[in-house]
């Protein structure tokens, strides 16, 4: 199996009748990269930035952080990389940050909020990001986006940020596209609205599904109810899809479930155009999509939304796998 997935590094993800998946690489540091390119990923689809600022005693400044995503850009480079922008706050604090208390951290004042109401914090990340992109694909994208307002309110920073580069005379790409995480389920409900402004989404599978069900997704009690194939996450998975189409823009899954086995051909089969998971899953998922067959997926996936319950779904999902071998 190792042998016969290593000699897929260089091959194309493409289905049996000709539907390409982008499979891409999430990673927390420029270094693992190199990595990622080792096991033949089209493009970093998730640059989780806050490792950058966890474990020390200050915040990074502009310089720094220009420093790290230009390394990943360089060494990626002609393939994407696509930038999150902080999402601090919720699990992950920090020392040099202090935040009042909260009741509910992960409704509270975490990620795109914080970084909207701290634009001493959030622009130094917009110029790094802005000037990284004179080195490479860089794409720039905003964490739990819940309203258009927040969209535009960030996008509004980009192109201040933009004016004030380009007035000092530093090189940047003038079309980065801008996309947001689709992990809260305000955003996916209105899905086409923020389809006009973004340049495209990716779904965070992990947030969208304890927030759909309400479910903690770090609690061991509750894990039984933290569904990825419940009926109304793939609702709003289907819906997120459908309505970047209709916009002519792109969505992928950043989550866990675009790494899962089982999931991948649901995702396919729902529209899903990139999937971007950890390194080690990327070579299996390439060999999954390499035996699947679009037109047929797709039927499987309109079925899966009529169904009631995650067990119906899944069984159906073994079902069809079955039938294949
Ligand atoms: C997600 O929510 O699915 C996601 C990819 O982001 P994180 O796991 O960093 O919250
Ligand atoms: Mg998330």
């Amino acid at each position: 199996d190792k042998a016969a997935f290593h000699a897929l590094i260089h091959e194309p993800s493409i289905t049996k009748d000709g539907r390409k998946i982008e499979i891409a690489a999430n990673i927390g540091s420029p270094a693992e990269a190199e990595g990622a390119l080792g096991v033949g990923a089209e493009g970093i689809g998730l640059f989780r930035t806050e490792f950058l600022y966890m474990n020390r005693s200050s915040l990074p400044d502009e310089e720094e952080q220009f420093k790290a995503y230009r390394e990943a850009a360089e060494r990626m480079s002609p393939k994407p990389v696509i930038i999150r922008t902080l999402d601090i706050g919720g699990d992950k604090s920090l020392p040099y940050l202090p935040m009042d208390p909260e009741m509910n951290p992960f409704l509270g004042h975490r990620a795109i909020r914080l970084c909207l109401d701290r634009q001493d914090l959030f622009r130094p990340q917009i110029r790094a990001i802005m000037r990284a992109s004179a080195y490479g694909s860089v794409h720039m994208m905003f964490p739990m986006i819940a309203s258009v307002t927040e969209l535009r309110e960030a996008k509004a920073l980009v192109e201040e940020e933009k004016a004030k580069l380009q007035a000092e005379g530093i090189q940047f790409a003038a079309h980065i596209p801008i996309g947001i995480m689709v992990e809260i389920p305000s955003s996916a409900l209105i899905a086409d609205q923020l389809a006009k402004e973004a340049d495209f989404f990716s779904i965070g599978t992990n947030d969208l599904i304890q927030y759909t069900l309400a479910c903690d997704r770090m609690n061991e009690k509750i894990s039984h109810l933290y569904q990825p194939f419940h009926p109304a996450v793939l609702r709003l998975i289907q819906m997120t899809a459908d309505a970047a189409h209709r916009a002519n823009k792109w969505v992928g899954v950043c989550g866990e479930m675009a790494g899962d086995a089982q999931a991948i051909p649901l995702l396919v089969g729902l529209g899903i155009d990139e999937l971007s998971m950890s390194a080690s899953s990327v070579l299996k998922a390439r060999h999954l999509v390499r035996g699947m067959d679009y037109a047929k997926l797709r039927e499987i996936a309109q079925q899966a939304l009529g169904l009631d319950t995650q067990e119906e779904v899944l069984r159906l999902l073994e079902k069809s796998q079955d039938a294949d071998n």
